[in-house]
């Protein structure tokens, strides 16, 4: 878990001050108890882990190793009446909600959808849509997007004229058919009771090929507080995390390996702001295609941003985000991809 989670539970534990050593703290051994000599270890001869996820917990003298919550739950036998059963719970608790979720290792996201959209949305979503006809494939090369990671993105294909159930209604409640072949973006959030759920609260649809409207909106969420890819957060800290303008360019930067969230525009609001700060430490690359780049919104988004965040850099480059390259990003945040 993040430091300064690990150093609130220590706190609770009466087990801080500890020493640092690196990225770990020096400690006595949590499990002396029953597994040294005479029930002591003389010498802090263990350690335990901040910033990685679980938090190991070390003994180099008794050999045992473990995640820090389950040495906390195995030593709660010698700590009766102490409260170490509770917080080795809340401790595991925090382990499943601060571990960034792995873009790689977890190809199939698990949805929910809100009751209130359409029962076709729904399906839609839910199934991850319909095969990709090739126009639509040649659509995502285009623009240098993997079907792979359109599919984990749980992209949807929507036909023209599909009208089997009610796409969306408009606001007297008339059914909208889809006008135009399109592909629809869930906005995903993480569902707050099951962190390894992902949650859909929104969706827009873009048509292929390219029509004079550039976004429909299906289901309409909260764009002041919502953020397109926030399913993916947290980050590990320390990493660059990209914030750009649309779902295609926070596609191709998460499939070369670098974290992005997409505004779906320009709009930094405080709760966006905040909710970036509380899942991410490390720099933030605002990254806005070349056309955008003089506008008089792109100070206010840099303005919101630097209110929570303290590292907040405007990415002068060439070309938009989708057309980079790694060796761009690379040289854009000077460092290699994130480990996945
Ligand atoms: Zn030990």
């Amino acid at each position: 878990m993040r430091e300064t989670t690990l150093i609130r539970f220590l706190r609770r534990l009466d087990l801080w001050p500890l020493k640092q050593s690196g990225t770990h703290f020096k400690t006595s051994c949590l499990l002396q108890e029953t597994r040294h000599v005479n029930g002591i270890d003389s010498h802090p001869s263990a350690t335990i882990s901040a910033d990685t996820f679980p938090s190991w917990f070390q003994c180099f003298s008794c050999g045992a190793k473990m995640p820090l919550y389950r040495a906390v739950q195995l030593a709660c036998v010698h700590k009766l009446g102490r409260g170490w059963a509770q917080v080795a719970n809340e401790m595991m608790q925090a382990e499943e909600q601060e571990q960034p979720i792995g873009i790689v290792r977890r190809p199939k996201v698990l949805v929910d959808v809100p009751v209130d959209m359409t029962p076709t949305l729904r399906k839609l979503i839910e199934s991850g849509g319909m095969e990709y006809p090739d126009h639509v494939v040649e659509f995502f090369a285009e623009k240098n997007v993997t079907v792979e990671t359109a599919r984990r993105l749980l992209w949807c294909f929507i036909p023209a004229g599909y009208v089997a159930d009610p796409m969306t209604r408009d606001p007297s409640g008339e059914i909208i058919p889809a006008i135009f072949d399109s592909v629809l973006f869930p906005t995903l959030i993480r569902n707050p009771t099951n962190p390894k759920k992902a949650m859909c609260v929104g969706a827009q649809a873009r048509p292929v090929p390219k029509r004079r409207i550039k976004y429909i909106t299906l289901f309409p969420y909260n764009a002041g507080f919502y953020l397109y890819g926030e399913h993916l957060l947290p980050t590990t800290p320390g990493q660059p995390l990209f914030v750009v303008e649309g779902p295609i360019d926070m596609a191709h930067l998460l499939q070369l390996g670098f974290p992005a969230i997409a505004l779906f525009g320009l709009h930094v609001t405080a709760p966006r702001a905040a909710k970036i700060a509380r899942n991410h430490t490390g720099p933030i690359f605002l990254f806005l295609d070349p056309d955008q780049r003089e506008q008089k919104s792109v100070e206010s988004a840099m303005t919101g941003l630097k209110k929570k965040n303290p590292d907040v850099r405007l990415v002068q480059w060439k070309t938009d985000p989708k057309y980079c390259s790694e060796n761009d990003l690379r040289e854009i945040t000077g460092t290699d991809p994130p480990p996945r």
